[in-house]
């Protein structure tokens, strides 16, 4: 099994670390969990009894970063609703509490959440849609003694386990994006009911729920200033993208290690069947483009160490070209496999419809193109200048051997 997240000492020890913790759960635990439709929050208190939480922010949101990609590799190996429950509650509700929070209270909750007495998700789309979060319609009215919220969320990660929700919402009357603010809203708060949860064909043992809020929380529910809910999102949301990439790139990896030992192990008509030319090629072209992603991610993660910052134009153009890639290799995968691909006796239709929905969850694909668009789109003085000469060369000559071409473009 190749891991993804580049090799140095401590994060060997950190994947055994999350393996060893792993061993408390087997094959029966996670049926269970697919059955029930539920993570049950035991799980992630044990996960961060082990001490995974707090071993991935000891260093920071950005020197554990590697930590972090680590952990949700490994557990989506295990568990792909595990996987998404334990992105929420450290790339969301961890992330937020120890970037935003302000209060003893936020201390004290923070503490609680990297020991697994608190569980976190987070509560962005509503009903009406979620890809623009700029549109987002719960409010949060002032009031003497704290805010009083309104509105519904939809489609929320382990929100049927968790205990509170970091929440999106709008803290003044204009339809503007700098007046969303973020909140932290415990699920236990008279007036916040979680509604029910949603059928699902991907990640099965996560649900996704609704939840409704009409409710009134103290001052120190906000999370840093209000107003700035949008830049916050967004910002914990790269961190949330880029674990998606080390589930995508970890899943893309199990169907291409499988269909390459089933093509090697199965015989048709006297050859196997990686000997036919179109099998091997397609193998192969997909091998080499899970390396060059991998590489992508590599080098995300180092300059994410080296820069203590993250390139969001990088992360979003790196999860569109995961999520459509892999999903075509597992596609590829489950075509090799034959029927068996259909079948439930091999992962691959499970791991087809978990991966799928990485396409929408984090980030559309829609909206990601958006954004690499407006890199694409910004001006560029050196190569407008460029096109203007080669413009001015563009004209007929009267031989061609009097051609000019402008000079090459340098940086
Ligand atoms: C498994 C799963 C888990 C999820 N977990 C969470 C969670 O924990 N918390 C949470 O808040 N949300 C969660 N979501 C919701 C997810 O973030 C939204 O589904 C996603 O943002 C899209 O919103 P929507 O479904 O309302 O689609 P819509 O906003 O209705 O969009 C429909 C389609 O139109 C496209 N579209 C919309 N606007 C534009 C535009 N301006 N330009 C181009 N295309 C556009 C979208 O990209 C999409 O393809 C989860 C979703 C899934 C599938």
């Amino acid at each position: 099994m190749t891991d993804l997240t580049p090799p140095d000492a401590t994060l060997a020890a950190y994947r055994d670390q999350v393996r060893e913790a792993m061993k408390a759960f087997d094959a029966e635990d996670f049926a269970a969990w697919e059955a029930d439709r539920h993570i049950p929050r035991s799980a992630l208190t044990l996960l961060a009894g082990r001490g995974l939480f707090r071993a991935r922010w000891a260093d920071g949101a950005y020197l554990g970063i590697g930590r972090m990609t680590t952990l949700i590799e490994e557990l989506f190996r295990y568990d792909s609703g595990l996987a998404i429950a334990a992105m929420g509650q450290s790339e969301i509700f961890i992330g937020a509490l120890a970037r935003h929070g302000s209060s003893g209270a936020h201390a004290a909750l923070l503490e609680d959440a990297l020991a697994g007495r608190a569980v976190g998700c987070f509560a962005a789309t509503e009903p009406q849609g979620g890809a623009q979060l700029a549109g987002i319609r719960t409010r949060a009215t002032a009031e003497d003694d704290g805010w009083h919220l309104r509105g519904t969320k939809r489609y929320i990660s382990n929100i049927g386990r968790a205990t509170h929700a970091v929440l999106l919402a709008r803290t003044d009357k204009a339809e503007n994006a700098a007046d969303l603010s973020l909140f932290i809203v415990p699920l236990n708060t008279a007036g916040v009911t979680v509604d029910g949860f949603f059928d699902a064909a991907g990640v099965q043992s996560c649900d996704v729920g609704q939840l409704s809020v009409d409710a009134h929380l103290p001052a120190d529910a906000l999370l840093g200033s209000p107003g700035l809910g949008l830049l916050y999102a967004s910002h914990l949301l790269q961190f949330e993208r880029l674990a998606i990439c080390a589930l995508l790139l970890a899943g893309g990896e199990s169907a291409l290690e499988l269909a390459a030992g089933h093509a090697r192990g199965r015989h048709t008509d006297g050859g196997r069947v990686i000997d036919k030319q179109v099998i091997r090629h397609h193998l192969a072209t997909a091998r080499a483009d899970l390396w060059n992603l991998q590489s992508r991610f590599a080098e995300i993660l180092a300059f994410a160490r080296r820069e203590q910052a993250l390139p969001p134009h990088q992360i979003s153009a790196l999860k569109l070209s995961a999520g459509k890639r892999v999903l075509e290799i597992i596609d590829l995968s489950m075509q090799i496999f034959g029927a068996r691909g259909n079948t439930t006796a091999y992962p691959l239709e499970k791991l087809w419809r978990d991966c799928r929905i990485a396409r929408v969850g984090g980030g559309t694909d829609e909206v990601l193109s958006d954004m690499v668009a407006s890199f694409v789109d910004r001006p560029d003085r050196r190569v407008e200048q460029y096109l203007a000469e080669a413009r001015d060369l563009d004209v007929p000559l009267p031989s061609v051997a009097r051609g000019h071409r402008a000079t090459a473009l340098v940086r």
